[in-house]
This record gives structure tokens, C-alpha cells and sequence, in this order.
């Protein structure tokens, strides 16, 4: 009788706190991320006004500084913490012009960290890599590159994207298209590995034997899209070539018509520049020492402006972060956003925020995370913590059932071991989250694409996971217990019939782009 009373009496409590004021906390959350949105003007002004945030550039810093002075505007404390140091380097431009047998501008442009072409615009015939016996055939070719511009990807024989050619072919017809392009990359695959070099060393043997520069098209599989890594080359430029012109120019060679092409790439070496993360803070007034951290990437690379990737994980913490100072002032516990650098390059920035603080990592509560894309997030795993669904669970139960419908949950789920940045916090046993999105075509169309850019962002999507996300922060800030760490069971390795290992921290590059 007396635990039936208590029972009650708990059941009126916690209650009480969640019919009370807290719903109108929750709904005051709801309101002003709908009726007062910042979402489109941070957009704007990190996409289109600054532009992508590839690390150790002057606009990644200029990135980090703009974050700074947003967050003072809206009363939050925010600064940059130095990780590590980068190889400086700015984009300038790139103009690619056909000037025989026709003339036409020709869409391309260099890959990150590419050299220019100092001298001014640099003239040149085209060369392709050729099919050889070995790499002594290759060797005795090379001399020939002197002079030329190099085509070192190969032809795509269509420029019409699987599910299209699936859409409209008869199932036969899509069935020889699909084999033609899978043949044609093995073809090409083996040319390349014939000559003995590989991506990395194959533009530098080029470059040792005089060419001008490197032609490539890295096709990411839809209509009008290239993937723009980082370039190889020392001293001349990389380029990547669209789909499109890059089959026009390949067919041009081959058909003996000997095209001639003008390049006029400028960028600039930077030599060694510091990089950082932004790290704005809430101070919690019960528990102050205990820490609610946002987390999203805020480098990119710079083929787009880097809108999915990772402007709308960074666009929905920092909105998230300024409803919370407006709707829910004095947390319970310190509410922390991280703005991570050097992402791509390895999870730098986060994981030298775990190695630099050990006391922040060690009393968090929770950390949420978003990364892949502009999608309304429709998947949350407890990521190997064996209670993870009785707190996180129960804070989801708070967010609003339009929200909450689209989630799948898997409890306790598998630990992640990269991705993005909550894994440099799982790998130390912190209780961190993704909060991952639906697709909207991510990984064809926009992830490290030449068309990650502000149109592709959906914002009421986005504004869907910053109600998300600021009521998750609420609630993880607000609950009574500690979250517990405690770790699953690991699944067996059916290879060694032994559980497979918790997924380890793996080393951060504190220095890095030089080699
Ligand atoms: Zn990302």
C-alpha cells in the first residue's frame, strides 16, 4: 500500500512537471522556431556570402569569426579554440576555354588545395592516359605528356544517371546500358593500374614529366553533378571537367582532332595557418559542471558552398541554440555548441576537443549531432548504450508527434565508428547521438558535389530538427538522473566468434595537408 502511495505520488510529480509549465516550454520552443526563424538568413549569409568552408582557408575563418559575433548578438558567450594547424590556401578563379577545333567555355574547375597556373592563362593539347601493356610501356610513353593537358578519368559512355536509364529503357536496353558503364570502369580501372602509379602518385609522375595539367571528371552519378576532393599535384593545376565536356574533349582526342584548350586557374598558398573550433556556451545554473553539447561540422568542402553539408547541421544547432537562450535561459545544465573543423579530413576538430577536454567529455550528459543534409531527421539509434531508451527515449516522448512520427528508433543500436563527429565522442564511452536525415538524394547530388548550394536546402525540414534538436537539449538538460553510460553487449564477429570490439578513438591529425 505504501509503494501504491508513493507510486501515486510519483506519478503526480513527474507529471505535474511535464503537463505544466514544461508544455508550455515546449510549445513556446515550437513557436519561435516556426514564427520567427533565423534558419534563411544564417543560410544566406554561410553559403552564399561566405561560401564553402574548406579548412585552412581565409573563408573558413571568416566562417568561424561571423559565428562568434551572431551568438554575442543573441547574448551568448562564443569563442574559437585553436586544434591544430592546416596547409593555407584560397580558390581564386577558374575559366577553362576550348579554343580548337571550336571554341566554347567549358565548365570545370580546380580541385581544393590545387595549384594555379602562375604565369596567367596557360595554353595546351590534350593527352590521354593511353591503354599500355605495363608500366615499363607507360614509363617509355610518359616524355609524350611535356606540354599537355592530361586526361586521366575515363569517358563515361552515358551522361544519363542509372535510375533514368532504369525509367525509360526497356528492361533489356537498361540492362546492356548498365553493362557498358560497369565494362568500361573495369577497362579504365585496369589502364590505370597498368601504368603502376595510383590517384595519388599517377598526377605526380605526370607532373614530374612536364605536363601542364591534369583533366578529370569525378562523376557523382546524377545529371550535372561532380564530387571536388583535393588536389594531388605541387606545382600544376588539377582540374576537374563536367561530365559533358570532359566526353567532349576525350572524343575530340580520339578522334584525332587534336583540341587545344586555355586555362586560367588562380589560387594562393597560404603556408601554415592555425585552425579552430566554435564553441558557443549556456551556463547551466543548477549544474553547471554538466554539459548538453550541440554538435554539427561547420568545414566543408568547397566544389559548392557546402549547404548540406554541413551548413543545415550548423544552421540547426546555432537556431537551436538561440531559441534556447530566449525560451529557456537558465538551464538546469550547461548547454554547449561545437562547431567542429576538419571534418572531412578525419573528425580533426572533434576528436581534439574530446583529447582537450577530458573534464567536459567526462560530464556530459548527452551530445546530438547532425550531418547528412537538409532531410528531416527520421533516424536515431541509442548507439550501444544499453539504457539509452529509457532517457532518450523518454525525451522524445516530449517532441511534438509531427516531429517524432518520422523517427525510427533503435535501442541500444550499434556504436558508430565514424561518419561524422559523435563518434569521436562514442569512442571515449560519452552518450552521443546522430540525428539522422532522410535523404532528399545526398549522396548523388549534393554530398562534396559542385551543386551543394543554398537552393537545395529545404528549410521547413530544417526547421522540423531544430524543434528537434532545442527540445532535445531541454529535456536531456532538465532530467533529474544522469544518463548512464553502461555499454551494450557487442554483437559477435562471425570471423573470430569473439563480440566485436567497442569502435576505438582513432588518432587526429593536429598538422595536416603538407605531404
Ligand atoms: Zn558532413
Amino acid at each position: 500500500m505504501k509503494n501504491l502511495i508513493t507510486l501515486a505520488a510519483f506519478i503526480y510529480l513527474f507529471s505535474a512537471s511535464l503537463y505544466g509549465q514544461d508544455r508550455q516550454l515546449i510549445q513556446d520552443i515550437v513557436q519561435e522556431a516556426n514564427d520567427n526563424s533565423h534558419l534563411e538568413r544564417l543560410a544566406y549569409t554561410l553559403t552564399d556570402y561566405i561560401g564553402p568552408r574548406l579548412v585552412g582557408t581565409p573563408q573558413m575563418q571568416q566562417a568561424h569569426d561571423w559565428a562568434v559575433s551572431v551568438y554575442k548578438d543573441w547574448g551568448i558567450p562564443a569563442r574559437n579554440e585553436q586544434w591544430g594547424n592546416w596547409r593555407g590556401w584560397e580558390r581564386g578563379i577558374t575559366h577553362i576555354d576550348l579554343l580548337s577545333p571550336r571554341v566554347a567555355s567549358l565548365e570545370g574547375m580546380q580541385l581544393a588545395w590545387s595549384p594555379g597556373t602562375p604565369n596567367g592563362p596557360m595554353t595546351g593539347e590534350l593527352i590521354i592516359i593511353p591503354d599500355l601493356e605495363d608500366s615499363t610501356a607507360f614509363q617509355q610513353w610518359l616524355p609524350q605528356v611535356k606540354g599537355k593537358f592530361v586526361l586521366i578519368s575515363m569517358m563515361q559512355p552515358s551522361g544519363r544517371p542509372d535510375y533514368n536509364l532504369k525509367e525509360y529503357a526497356t528492361p533489356e536496353l537498361y540492362e546492356k546500358l548498365i553493362e557498358e558503364r560497369e565494362r568500361a570502369t573495369v577497362d579504365w580501372n585496369r589502364r590505370i593500374s597498368r601504368t603502376g602509379l595510383d590517384r595519388r602518385t599517377l598526377p605526380l609522375a605526370l607532373e614530374k614529366a612536364g605536363a601542364a595539367g591534369i583533366l578529370m571528371s569525378n562523376w557523382s552519378g546524377g545529371f550535372g553533378v561532380n564530387k571536388i576532393f583535393g588536389a594531388f599535384t605541387k606545382s600544376i593545376p588539377t582540374l576537374d571537367i563536367s561530365l559533358e565536356d570532359y566526353g567532349m574533349l576525350f572524343r575530340m582526342v580520339e578522334n584525332g582532332d587534336n583540341p587545344t584548350i586555355r586555362v586560367l586557374a588562380e589560387s594562393r598558398d597560404l603556408g601554415r595557418v592555425p585552425v579552430f573550433n566554435t564553441i558557443a556556451e549556456i551556463k547551466g545554473t543548477e549544474k553547471p559542471e554538466e554539459y548538453v553539447i550541440l554538435s554539427a561540422h561547420f568545414d566543408s568542402w568547397d566544389g559548392g558552398t557546402g549547404a548540406t553539408d554541413n551548413a543545415t547541421g550548423t544552421m540547426v544547432m546555432m537556431e537551436a541554440m538561440r531559441i534556447l537562450k530566449k525560451i529557456y535561459p537558465n538551464p538546469k545544465r550547461t548547454i554547449l555548441a561545437g562547431h567542429w573543423g576538419g571534418e572531412e579530413q578525419g573528425l580533426n576538430g572533434s576528436r581534439a576537443f574530446v583529447e582537450d577536454n577530458p573534464e567536459i567529455v567526462k560530464n556530459m550528459q548527452a551530445l546530438f549531432n547532425q550531418d547528412n543534409g537538409t532531410g528531416r531527421v527520421v533516424n536515431i539509434t541509442g548507439q550501444g548504450f544499453l539504457h539509452a531508451y529509457e532517457y532518450l527515449g523518454n525525451w522524445l516522448q516530449e517532441v511534438p508527434e509531427e516531429i517524432r512520427g518520422h523517427i525510427r528508433t533503435d535501442f541500444p543500436g550499434i556504436p558508430g565508428s565514424g561518419g561524422s563527429d559523435f563518434a569521436s565522442f562514442v569512442a571515449v564511452g560519452a552518450p552521443a547521438f546522430n540525428l539522422s536525415s532522410l535523404s532528399w538524394d545526398y549522396s548523388t547530388y549534393t554530398w562534396h558535389t559542385n551543386r551543394d548550394t543554398y537552393d537545395k536546402i529545404v528549410f521547413d525540414e530544417v526547421r522540423n530538427n531544430v524543434i528537434l534538436t532545442a527540445i532535445l537539449a531541454y529535456m536531456a538538460s532538465e532530467d533529474p538522473e544522469r544518463t548512464s553510460r553502461e555499454k551494450r553487449m557487442m554483437p559477435l564477429d562471425p570471423d573470430t566468434g569473439k563480440p566485436r570490439p567497442w569502435p576505438a578513438q582513432r588518432p587526429l591529425v593536429r598538422e595536416g595537408g603538407f605531404e
